[in-house]
């Protein structure tokens, strides 16, 4: 807990209400733009989960739709380089950025960490900037379950273009990309091999795919292969194949054509509806996410179902016992339950609603 919340210790804390983690002025600080109290917030939803939807009820009608740019790639590619020159140009672009990274101290980030990238390009203190790293929490190099709520908190400070920087390509990263509306895949030359074995879903979601370290030998070879692989039908899905372009991030050659063409596939985007769609779809997901975590609360909450399931997948194991029958037993007694719940509610919000709006002004409206 931090200082900020030991100071400020309120008859709220003692109940441990979820609200009561934040601190008071929090919001206000947050509307005035401060950053540290922006930074509070993304720390408060990394620490505490169950404040994501207080903080989200209130950063919704903020959010201005930033646009999530995803950068991806093998360890050790370039990814921190681009990204800082990438942010860079950005602001020079008249646009404000907000990066989120990885930790520093992950294993599996192999050169020095963004935020010395972006300080040795001097835009350490520029208020159009906003940094972030953020532990990967899973173990595997991927980005912490928090970061697409991350990027909401800097949607609703203004920022309007919001790098979030993955370690790796594995399946956590193809999640966390999930929230992103456009993604950069960066490769190295002599990764020719190691492309054909990267998971095929990240060069099917890759947007723009940036071949750096063009200054090594090597970046011919990996862009014949690239063009082999997308030839043979690698690409299966209808989404028009990916610009391909090559850079050095080092001698800070080529990045001006890739921000370039990530501000010319934003405005294909928007133009074409699709950004918009994509930001629905997402909000689908996450209600959907939301509404089943809810119930698997209550479900288990209500059933002992952890126990019980360990219980029963035993029982699967070592009598060969069909687990369906305590499936359909459990779900019927939840349905009961829930239905008896929400009559509960529905009786009370009934007799609130009553005591609340006077008979006559109701009945003349
Ligand atoms: P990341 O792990 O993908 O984020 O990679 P970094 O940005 O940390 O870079 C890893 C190493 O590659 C660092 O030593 C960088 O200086 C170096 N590097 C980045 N871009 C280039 C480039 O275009 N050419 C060369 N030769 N080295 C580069």
């Amino acid at each position: 807990m931090s200082s900020e919340h030991k100071r400020k210790k309120s008859p709220g804390d003692r109940t441990r209400k979820p609200g009561s983690l934040l601190a008071p002025d929090i919001w206000e600080r947050f509307f005035q733009g401060d950053r540290l109290a922006c930074a509070r917030l993304i720390t408060a939803i990394e620490n505490h989960p169950r404040l994501v939807p207080i903080i989200r009820d209130r950063l919704i009608p903020l959010q201005k739709g930033g646009v999530r740019i995803g950068i991806t790639g093998p360890p050790g590619v370039g990814k921190s380089t681009v990204t800082a020159a990438l942010a860079r140009r950005t602001i020079a672009g008249g646009h404000s950025a907000g990066v989120i990274a990885v930790d520093p101290s992950s294993p599996f980030s192999g050169g020095a960490f963004l935020g010395d990238r972006v300080r040795m390009q001097g835009l350490g203190g520029d208020p159009r900037l906003f940094i972030r790293s953020q532990a990967s929490r899973n173990g595997h190099g991927g980005l912490s379950p928090s970061t697409p709520y991350a990027t909401d908190v800097l949607d609703a400070f203004g920022l309007d273009r919001i790098f979030i920087e993955t370690v790796g390509v594995g399946q956590a990263e193809l999640d966390v990309l999930t929230c992103a509306d456009l993604i950069l895949l960066v490769l190295q030359p002599g990764t020719g091999d190691v492309i054909q074995t990267l998971k095929a879903g990240i060069l099917e979601i890759a947007d723009i795919i940036l071949v750096n370290k063009a200054d090594l030998p090597g970046a011919d070879l990996l862009l014949d292969s690239l063009k082999f692989l997308f030839e043979i039908g690698l690409r299966k899905t209808a989404k028009p194949f990916p610009s391909v372009l090559t850079a050095s991030a080092l001698q800070d050659k080529g990045l001006d054509e890739v921000h370039a063409e990530i501000e010319r596939r934003i405005r294909g985007l928007v133009e074409s509806g699709e950004l918009h769609e994509k930001k629905r779809q997402r909000l689908e997901r996450d209600i959907q996410s939301a509404i089943r975590d809810n119930l698997w609360e209550k479900f288990s909450t209500l059933t002992n179902a952890r126990d019980e399931i360990r219980a029963v997948a035993g029982r699967v194991l070592e009598n060969r016992q069909s687990p369906y029958p305590y499936l359909r037993r459990t779900c019927s007694r939840v349905r009961i339950t829930f239905a008896k719940e929400g009559a509960k509610r529905d009786d009370s919000e009934k007799k609130t609603v009553g005591r609340r709006v006077p008979k006559g002004r109701a009945a003349g409206r």
